[in-house]
């Protein structure tokens, strides 16, 4: 009873106990934003499983119910989700689409020239776009403030909550990219040999030169020959670590840093989090300040 006089008494109120704006993200690293910038007053679920390889994600049924409760979907990139289209179009959804890849600086996809198969350029849609624009902090903050503003402007009653978050975590946000501008300054080997290529935003932003195990996919695996290429790059280059991800095979990065004789070490893309992760509310910037110890390791910086 009392249950229910609270409720009548909120709804006179106009005021809602619920959240009323229903988001609905594709990947992680849009989730994580999302989160910090909605709180409380956005309901919010990501497709992409916690725990999984982001890139071989395929939608089931109940993401479809999901999603068609949702008020807003945001996505990633054509490259990155290559499955949306047919999900926006079977349900109807395009005028609640909103595609962050239209709104970040792009950089174009690696030339994969070790990986035989060839394509010539632009054979699929979004095929030259590298769709990792969230591993650059710059575009990490463009990403927050678009978001921020798609938010108010869905639900502008709850503009000053959403404002007060995003000034908060943007201070986070920027306090760490200082750390990585400093700490980018001072390195005596800016090369990396990472599991696919996931770091070309950041290696674009401090001019570090990226070599990478799979090409643009964790799961394309290099020929024999590719590998001995990989070990004889990473002896000439001065390469002292072999980073690996958590959520794919560390097995030839294993081979490579045995044969080159360097350590291997876990560097994450953070395309996803574990479950447990988000529990405990490790999420981005952790990752990135994570990320950031072990490139100071592997590039010698200070
Ligand atoms: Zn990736």
């Amino acid at each position: 009873m009392l249950k229910k006089i609270v409720a009548s008494a909120l709804l006179v109120c106009g005021v809602s106990a619920v959240a009323e704006l229903k988001v609905t993200t594709t990947i992680y690293p849009l989730y994580s934003i999302v989160k910090e910038i909605g709180g409380k007053k956005v309901e919010l679920n990501n497709l992409i499983p916690f725990g999984v390889e982001a890139h071989g994600f395929d939608p089931t049924p109940n993401d479809m119910v999901k999603l068609s409760k949702s008020d807003i979907f945001i996505v990633s990139s054509d490259a990155m989700e290559p499955w949306k289209d047919k999900i926006i179009h079977s349900l109807k959804i395009e005028d609640k689409v909103f595609d962050m890849s239209k709104y970040v600086k792009l950089r174009e996809a690696e030339e994969e020239e070790t990986h035989g198969h060839e394509h010539s350029k632009g054979d699929h849609k979004g095929e030259n776009i590298d769709p990792h624009y969230w591993v650059s902090l710059n575009n990490y903050i463009i990403m927050t403030n678009t978001i921020s503003k798609l938010i108010i402007e869905k639900d502008p009653q709850n503009k000053e909550y959403y404002e007060k978050n995003r000034e908060n975590f943007l201070e986070k946000v920027n306090s760490l990219k200082l750390k990585y501008d400093i700490s980018m300054q001072t390195c005596a080997n800016k090369k990396i040999l990472v599991n696919h290529d996931a770091f070309g935003y950041f290696a674009d932003d401090y001019s570090v030169k990226q070599y990478s195990i799979s090409g643009m996919t964790p799961e394309s695996k290099p020929s024999a020959k590719q590998i001995a290429e990989l070990i004889k790059i990473a002896k000439k280059e001065g390469i002292n670590t072999v980073f690996f991800e958590e959520f794919a095979s560390p097995k030839v990065a294993q081979t490579i840093a045995q044969e080159a004789h360097v350590k291997i070490d876990s560097l994450r893309p953070a395309e996803n989090i574990s479950a447990q992760e988000n529990e405990q509310g490790i999420g981005y910037l952790h990752i990135m300040e994570e990320n950031l110890n072990k490139l100071k390791f592997a590039m010698g910086c200070k």
